[in-house]
């Protein structure tokens, strides 16, 4: 089954410049070639789509996210304690709609029970429909730290058996927290370092062991550096870190990946949690610094990407952010795609449009280069080579 697209713009994420009327030729589900539109290159029998107006571009990558957690409702540690079956249904919903806003990976960086790893696999599967799935399996936090919900890992020894066994049940990677964060009550102030050097060294030795690396919630204050290090590969959130921090991301160059909607948005953590005092109280403080901790970040030659964390249908918001920040366009574009493979280490099958490469693919209904705001309209999505805008059809 071949199928030709053809849209005002192709843009690689590769290159900079999109291609005027370009076309892009996927046989199966994999790309066989990217070009200038011309009739002749249209293989025989190929199924021909025609975009006009339309901006076709890799699927967007959202390099962190949960399945199961609406921040909207509030309590985000509290539904990782709901029924299964429950979860189960907001994560079905949940997947669906970071889908339909041109989402086709994502990087689970928290879930409870292995749903994180069950989901992975019905998807793949074609039981239900979502992003394609990297997932970290069991939280690895400490029995009072943030992001505790049922289970809790505390010393050597316990974080080398969480580990074994996340890796053991499919884990892609392993995820830790090491400082405290915004959404818990009882998780501590934001910049508390939540770890030892001694657990945070062995989440990593435990994970490259294993052929894999570690992921870890890091907001600020002693534990970001602590983090990096020891090893960890992905920094996730970095919103309070410090000139000093910066400078290690510079020099030693951990991906981080930044976390914005669910902070900035009015449909956040603002929303879900506006009756939670404690929760409240952190919010402001993180925002309080955060537009100029972001900018500084965004500024500096830090390796950055994106997620929405939860915040499910809003990545678009997150490159909108980083121009914000000061970021191009199309740097904003690479940190949602090509970037972001790399954060997931699946840059060798998706993120840019190449011959080889998996057909994950959307379009936009208009130039995002030229107007970021474009990124909120998805339209056509392909993932696997499969059209998953026209699913229900
Ligand atoms: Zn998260």
């Amino acid at each position: 089954m071949v199928t030709a697209i053809r849209a005002d713009w192709v843009w690689t994420a590769v290159d900079d410049e999109p291609i005027r009327d370009g076309l892009v030729i996927v046989d199966g589900g994999t790309i066989a070639a990217v070009r200038t539109f011309d009739p002749a290159a249209v293989p025989e029998g190929a199924e021909l789509i025609y975009r006009p107006g339309e901006f076709l571009m890799p699927g967007f990558i959202d390099a962190h996210t949960h399945i199961s957690i609406n921040p909207e409702k509030g309590n985000q540690i509290g539904q990782l304690f709901d029924p299964i079956e429950i979860q189960t249904m907001r994560g079905v919903h949940n997947l669906q709609k970071m889908l339909a806003s041109g989402v086709t990976t994502a990087r689970v960086l928290g879930e409870e029970r292995l749903l994180d790893i069950t989901f992975k696999d019905q998807i793949a599967k074609g039981n239900v429909s979502g992003p394609n799935l990297l997932v970290s399996g069991r939280i690895i936090s400490q029995s009072n730290g943030h992001g505790r919900a049922i289970s809790a890992f505390d010393g050597v020894d316990e974080i080398r058996k969480g580990a074994r066994q996340n890796l053991y049940d499919g884990a892609d990677l392993i995820k830790i927290f090491v400082t405290g964060g915004v959404s818990s009550t009882r998780g501590g102030g934001l910049l508390k370092a939540s770890y030892s050097r001694e657990e945070v060294r062995a989440a990593v030795e435990e994970a490259e062991r294993g052929g894999t690396y570690v992921s870890a919630h890091a907001i600020g204050g002693p534990g970001v550096r602590l983090a990096v290090e020891e090893g960890v590969r992905t920094i996730e959130h970095a919103t309070m870190a410090t000139d000093d921090d910066i400078a290690l991301f510079e020099d030693v160059k951990p991906w981080v990946v930044l976390t914005q909607s669910i902070m900035m948005h009015p449909t956040g953590i603002e929303q879900g949690d506006a009756d939670n005092p404690i929760i409240m109280q952190k919010l402001f403080a993180a925002r309080e610094v955060a537009a100029e901790r972001l900018t500084a970040i965004v500024k500096s030659n830090t390796k950055l990407s994106i997620g929405t964390d939860s915040m499910h249908g809003l990545f678009p918001f997150e490159m909108q952010t980083l121009v914000r920040w000061g970021m191009s366009n199309v740097n904003a574009l690479k940190a949602g795609t090509i970037r972001a493979a790399e954060v997931c280490q699946v840059e060798g099958k998706t993120g840019s449009l190449e011959v080889g490469k998996a057909a994950d693919l959307i379009t936009l209904a208009g130039n995002p280069i030229e107007n970021i705001d474009h990124v909120e309209s998805a339209r056509l999505i392909i993932k696997n080579g499969v059209r998953q805008d026209k699913l229900d059809a």
